[in-house]
């Protein structure tokens, strides 16, 4: 099979195209057979080396890919060939035309959903779902900002919040991202490259803060984040690309909690709880992951490159040669 691999830390030009042995299901193991890969933000850090994990040379990125189960192991009940799915990490890495997972990392897609939207699922609806619902404890009634609407994270987020009964805040840097944000469901808009961004917030809720905002760049946003809260605020920080200064008297003030969160420590009752929520949304119809720009399989630098430039517009997907 073909199948991307990195044998040294570096640009994208490291992503290599290899032909290598498709891999075989062992016990709770599924092979996927992957049709739409999704391409996240953390793959350029680790392809990079400057992640705070870094994996054994060589390897094959990725943990996100919707596609159709090829073959399980023999003790595998859950699913059978044929079944579509979309993955939430892997054993093999989702780059490549077949991908060995453990049986829980493979959830049901249903029937009326792409495969490039089941390839937003595995990491940014997971992150968004357990930022607002798990780690800020968001609920119906609350206003919420989603500081970064127009990518893979914020759209999520922007779809779960508005269909859970949060009012829904949202900020993109671009005129289509802003459009976007709003289709997704915000009910209003902000464009994060406005110096007055957050006294527009503000008088958005008319001097009173809002309850949760999730961050999509807390290196650029925390230290204002924290004067836009209202008393009993929560700020989860998503994404971070540097450093910060913060007063901690903001915090002080309106008792308001800063809580980090990485998804690789989320406890796997969790996990399935994530998923089982996620499947439902999906096959109800208050999901539809927005994709943006799709690439070949074989093209993976130039996605790579595509993830890191200004101007989100959904998720950013590989496809396999195959049809649907
Ligand atoms: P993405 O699709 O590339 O989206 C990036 C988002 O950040 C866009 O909405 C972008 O808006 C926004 N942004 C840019 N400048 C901003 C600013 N000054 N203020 C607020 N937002 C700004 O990436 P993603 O997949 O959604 O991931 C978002 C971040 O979360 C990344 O840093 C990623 O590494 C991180 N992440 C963390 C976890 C975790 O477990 N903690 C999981 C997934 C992702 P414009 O492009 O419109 O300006």
């Amino acid at each position: 099979m073909k199948a991307i691999r990195v044998h040294e830390f570096g640009g994208p030009e490291v992503l290599r195209v290899e032909e290598v042995p498709t891999p075989e299901p062992g016990p709770g193991e599924v092979l996927v057979r992957m049709h739409a890969i999704g391409v996240n933000p953390v793959e350029t850090y680790i392809r990079a080396g400057t992640y705070a994990y870094k994996p054994a040379l060589p390897y094959a990125p990725g943990n996100d890919g919707a596609g159709v189960v090829e073959q399980v192991g023999p003790d595998v009940n859950q699913f059978k060939p044929g079944d579509r799915v979309y993955t939430a990490g892997s054993l093999s890495g989702t780059y490549a035309e077949f991908a060995l997972c453990r049986a829980e990392q493979v959830h049901p897609l249903p029937a009326n959903v792409s495969f490039a939207q089941g390839a937003a699922m595995g990491t940014p609806y997971a992150t968004a779902y357990r930022g607002l619902f798990q780690r800020a404890k968001a609920k119906p009634g609350e206003t919420l900002l989603v500081h970064g609407a127009s990518g893979g994270v914020g759209t999520a987020a922007v779809q779960l919040a508005r269909s859970r009964g949060l009012r829904v805040l949202g900020t993109a840097g671009s005129d289509e991202g802003l459009k976007l944000a709003r289709e997704q469901g915000a009910h209003e808009v902000f464009d994060h490259r406005a110096p007055d961004q957050f006294e527009q917030i503000m008088n958005a809720t008319s001097g009173r803060g809002v309850d949760v905002i999730v961050e999509m760049l807390a290196n650029a946003n925390l230290g204002k984040d924290l004067t836009i809260l209202a008393k009993g605020g929560r700020v989860v920080i998503i994404g971070s690309r540097g450093r910060v200064e913060i007063d901690p008297r903001d915090t002080m003030q309106r008792d308001v909690d800063v809580r980090g969160m990485v998804m690789p420590n989320t406890p796997p009752a969790d996990l399935a709880s994530i998923h089982a929520a996620l499947v439902a949304g999906l096959e109800n119809g208050t999901l539809r992951p927005a994709i943006g720009k799709e690439f070949p399989l074989t093209e993976a630098a130039r996605a790579h490159r595509a993830v890191m430039e200004p101007g989100a517009f959904g998720k950013i997907v590989l496809r396999t040669e195959r049809k649907r």
